[in-house]
């Protein structure tokens, strides 16, 4: 189990052009497999096209309680990327100008962010949509001044979407560090109790699966019946939704599939189960993703590997959204993993 970043660490993954020399040389050079351009191109899917923007997804930072296996943020408490009030407001500024209809925090673990609450208030009185943060669950017990969350995402109307890799201690151990799980379910009873997932309730609470190994999440209706039910009959916790994620061979992800000498098996498998209706709806053809500074990206994975869009509007200092619809998404091999099976995005299945 890591206990610190990549970055702290001082691994050479840690810089993402070592990322991308991995995930463009190799089987990819050799042809063994086909580059993820090579592949859309064949059904005449390359260049992708970002459509009419619908989610701002900002990222306030990227420190967390948690050092996960799997982070492709590579986020833990050494992180010290935190994006300041000044960006804060830039990025006000454009939620209240953008035709996008969701807003969604993530981090890191966002509340951990000083300017976290400041931010929210601030968000929720634009009255967009759907206003989602990406709660880990633990910090909602990692420390008193974070006891009240379940409280005050309720009054802000906050959608709660929590990361829950399994239903049982030892897997979810395993991913996310000893004694997360126990915190977990004592979060997500936190939420149940003001209403949070409950049947019928308009406080939205949807889980994240994500797969614990070199393996892709099975079927998501299927596993959401299967947590739904273990849940219920061991914790008594009821949820909405669950979101099937597949894991992105960047940051930890990929560390953890070279050390375990799985990364081209790995590559294979999300190869073997490309699916070009998926092509179509994969996030970053509706979703903007800002950086801690201010940055635009296409995604979040992108915005770990530096890739900025293709766009002359860069920055939230000059956002435009004109310029930025239809721009075409910057793509590597590692998108491979929203095109497997029936998708991935930050909304679970796109296919
Ligand atoms: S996966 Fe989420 S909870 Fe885990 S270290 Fe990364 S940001 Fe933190
Ligand atoms: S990794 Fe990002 S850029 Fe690539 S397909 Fe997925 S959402 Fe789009």
């Amino acid at each position: 189990m890591a206990t610190k970043s990549l970055q702290k660490l001082g691994s050479d993954l840690a810089q993402s052009n070592k990322q991308i020399e991995i995930l463009s040389n190799g089987i990819f050079k050799t042809g063994e497999l086909p580059t993820f351009k090579d592949k859309i191109s064949e059904t005449s899917q390359f260049p992708i096209k970002a459509k009419k923007l619908e989610i701002l997804q900002i990222n306030v930072g990227y420190m967390c309680n948690q050092v996960c296996d799997h982070c492709h943020v590579d986020a833990g408490p050494d992180r010290k990327e935190i994006m300041t009030r000044d960006t804060m407001r830039q990025c006000l500024e454009v939620i209240k100008n953008s035709g996008a209809h969701t807003l969604d925090l993530t981090g890191g673990a966002p509340e951990m962010n000083p300017d976290f609450r400041w931010f929210v208030e601030e968000a929720a009185k634009v009255g967009i949509t759907d206003f989602i943060v990406r709660s880990n669950l633990t910090i909602i017990r990692a420390n008193k001044k974070y006891y009240d969350l379940p409280e005050f995402f309720k009054k802000h109307n906050v959608h709660v979407v929590s990361s829950m890799p399994h239903w049982t201690r030892g897997k979810t151990d395993k991913q996310r560090g000893d004694g997360v799980f126990d915190k977990s379910i004592k979060a997500l009873q936190e939420l149940n109790a003001v209403g949070y997932g409950m049947p019928g309730s308009d406080l939205r609470l949807d889980l994240v699966y994500n797969p614990s190994g070199a393996f892709l999440p099975g079927d998501q209706v299927a596993m959401e019946k299967d947590f739904k039910k273990a849940l219920m009959d061991d914790f008594g916790i009821e949820f909405h939704n669950l979101f099937a994620i597949t894991n992105l061979p960047i940051a930890r992800f990929l560390d953890y599939l070279i050390a375990s000498e799985n990364y081209e098996d790995y590559m294979y498998s999300l190869v073997e189960v490309y699916n070009p209706a998926a092509v179509e709806n994969v996030m970053c053809t509706n979703t903007l993703s800002i950086s801690w500074d201010g940055y635009l990206f296409d995604c979040d994975f992108n915005q770990m590997l530096e890739l900025p869009v293709n766009s002359k509007s860069r920055h939230i200092s000059e956002f435009n959204e004109e310029l930025l619809e239809g721009r075409n998404i910057v793509i590597s091999q590692h998108c491979y993993g929203c095109t497997a099976g029936a998708g991935s995005s930050c909304q679970g299945v796109v296919a």
